[in-house]
């Protein structure tokens, strides 16, 4: 990755003048300034849509042997970008041409920065005099301003001499301590100016140390083990932050040295696996109430831990706290006492967090009560064998469980597959039926719980780690970016999707509340052939009506590896509205 040598620009288009020389220097150009400042930090995968004005630039990339992946809708080639950033540590690149392209990039933008995932949005924009003096330029827009409020940082780039910076300044933005997305405006203006080809190359920035090491202070390490070591009922919340930390042996080990039991958030499912004895998934409303000491890696007390208060964590009223001590690992010095009392925030990079904590704990660290960890046991074996039971029912058509029991089975025996989940319902079934046996396997809606990620994260995470995908969609999910399964036959992704449909929104049975002929705004074609879709591509399409259908298309997807999709009916009678997060919807806490 370190080729940065500037090729000259075969004929600059504006601006370049050899002033009469008799051997003309050589020249480069933005564009060329651009791809090379990319490679030389190893930035090698783009995922944009090209167009005015950066289709030239995708291709010049591709030229350059970048691997450029063109999507269908800015949108999903963003939310590639942004989880490539999640499984890399790389900053993920999205490319996109100005205003629409750029706004429908935007929310892939916003969703890196709330997941704390590195990523770049590059796009190309209008002239800034005329859009500056919005005298109406071709997709004019003020991006730059646009971009900053949902964006870690956002740059804007004026001259090629000055491209190496603002591309060395994004990584660093993008990387370094709590990782999040960047903007980078590169105006129409700024691709065919030419410079001094050796100029250019000296102009360029290699970074050093991208994400540096934050090392905790030693008396910060010191509490956080010495209110472990108060506790008579610890636990630990691991979340996508410890994932994202590829601190994955350390973790392990802090986790089995001090036998505390622990919880991971969807996306840390699998740092350890799921099956571990230490997990407490299975038990998860019975150990927040219960608790006494929290230990959180790389989480936030956000809405999905019901910001630490409440009766999920025991406390009397839904705003009252719990009686939980709480220790918070995290890289971001503001994190800490944002919903309740932090008594011992670690501030550090998780690796280095956890590498002093076994440090100071040392060989001798207590196990936790027995009465605690036995407590813990007995509920999880009791959910378990709950869990085996609906898992074992055969109901027709299939229910979510009978069809998850299936995707369980496929990803145990696939324990490597990435698995792509997204959906109300099919979100929450498959976060708790399908056990994950290895880190950064999971990828899922994240912290806003949003849909449309699916085959943006499919088509990242086949590129990415070259192995195969599962998605599993809710039908309503399914339909945000169900285009790109165009892009997934076009590169031949190893990607098997499986769309569990019950043919609506939550449910597929709800009637038009006035009674009128248009159908529920909740519901959609009936028995809707997705499959088609993926065949309409070259790629295969099954209807499937019961788990052994499912079980048989499912193992010849992995085995021939083939753009797959699967369309697997289920009971359209059998979700439940906005799946588990009921208590955020207003009607459905009336109903
Ligand atoms: P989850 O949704 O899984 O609970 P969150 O996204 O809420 O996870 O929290 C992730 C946290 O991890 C963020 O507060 C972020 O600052 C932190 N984080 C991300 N990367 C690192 C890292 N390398 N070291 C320490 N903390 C990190």
């Amino acid at each position: 990755m370190n080729d940065h040598a500037v090729k000259p620009a075969p004929a600059p288009a504006t601006g370049a003048a050899h002033h009469g020389a008799s051997a003309p220097a050589q020249e480069t150009d933005g564009f060329q300034l651009v791809i090379d400042a990319l490679k030389l930090n190893g930035i090698d995968t783009i995922y944009g849509l090209p167009g005015i004005p950066i289709t030239d630039l995708a291709r010049r990339m591709q030229k350059n042997g970048m691997r450029v992946i063109s999507f269908r809708h800015e949108q999903n080639a963003g939310y590639a970008a942004s989880i490539a950033g999640f499984l890399t540590q790389k900053p993920g690149i999205c490319l996109t041409v100005s205003a629409p392209g750029f706004l429908n990039g935007l929310t892939a933008l916003a969703h890196a920065t709330t997941n704390c995932f590195p990523m770049i949005l590059i796009s190309g924009s209008s002239e800034r005099e005329v859009v500056d003096l919005q005298q109406g330029d071709y997709e004019e827009m003020d991006q730059l301003a646009i971009a900053k409020p949902v964006a870690k940082a956002a740059f804007r780039v004026l001259h090629a001499e000055d491209i190496g910076v603002g591309v060395a300044r994004a990584i660093r933005a993008a990387v370094s301590g709590r990782p999040g997305g960047v903007y980078l405006d590169l105006p129409a203006k700024l691709f065919p100016q030419a410079m001094d080809a050796a100029a250019g190359a000296a102009s360029l920035i290699k970074v050093v140390d991208a994400a540096p090491k934050q090392i905790p202070a030693h008396d910060a390490v010191k509490r956080a083990v010495d209110l472990l070591r108060s506790a008579k009922k610890p636990l630990i919340i691991l979340g996508k932050g410890a994932a994202y930390a590829q601190a994955d042996a350390d973790i392990r080990a802090l986790v089995e040295r001090t036998g505390i039991p622990y919880l991971p958030m969807s996306m840390a499912k699998g740092l350890l696996p799921d099956t571990h004895e230490q997990c407490a998934s299975a038990a998860r409303s019975f150990v927040l109430p219960e608790a006494d000491v929290v230990m959180l890696v790389g989480a936030r007390l956000n809405w999905l831990l019901s910001q630490g208060k409440g009766k999920t964590w025991g406390g009397a009223t839904a705003k009252s706290w719990g009686r939980q001590r709480f220790v918070q690992v995290d890289i971001s010095p503001q994190e800490a006492d944002s919903n309740v009392r932090i008594e011992a925030p670690l501030v550090g990079d998780i690796g280095s967090c956890v590498a002093a904590m076994l440090k100071e704990i040392g060989p001798d660290f207590a196990k936790p009560p027995s009465d605690w960890t036995g407590a813990i046991a007995e509920r999880k074996a009791k959910n378990v064998a709950k869990m085996a039971e609906t898992l074992a029912k055969n109901p027709s058509p299939m229910s979510f469980q009978s069809a998850l029991g299936v995707v369980r089975d496929i990803v145990k025996a696939n324990p490597d597959a990435m698995l792509v989940n997204e959906g109300a319902n099919a979100l929450d079934f498959t976060r708790s039926i399908v056990d994950m046996m290895k880190p950064r396997r999971r990828i899922d809606v994240g912290t806003w719980g949003i849909m449309g990620i699916g085959m943006g994260y499919c088509v990242a995470a086949a590129v990415v780690t070259g192995q195969q995908v599962i998605a599993v969609e809710g039908d309503s999910a399914f339909g945000f970016s169900g285009m790109e399964t165009e892009t997934i036959c076009r590169y031949g992704l190893p990607v098997c999707i499986v769309i569990l449909n019950n043919n609506g929104v939550y449910r597929g049975d709800e009637k038009n509340a006035g009674g009128g002929a248009d159908p529920s705004p909740l519901v959609f074609v009936k028995d809707a052939r997705y499959e088609k879709m993926m065949e309409a591509f070259g790629g295969v399409g099954v209807h499937v009506k019961t788990p052994d259908e499912l079980r048989r298309a499912m193992e010849e997807a992995i085995r021939s590896r083939r753009p797959t999709l699967i369309n697997a009916v289920i009971d359209e009678g059998g979700g439940t509205e906005s799946g588990r997060i009921t208590n955020l919807n207003p009607t459905a806490k009336k109903k």
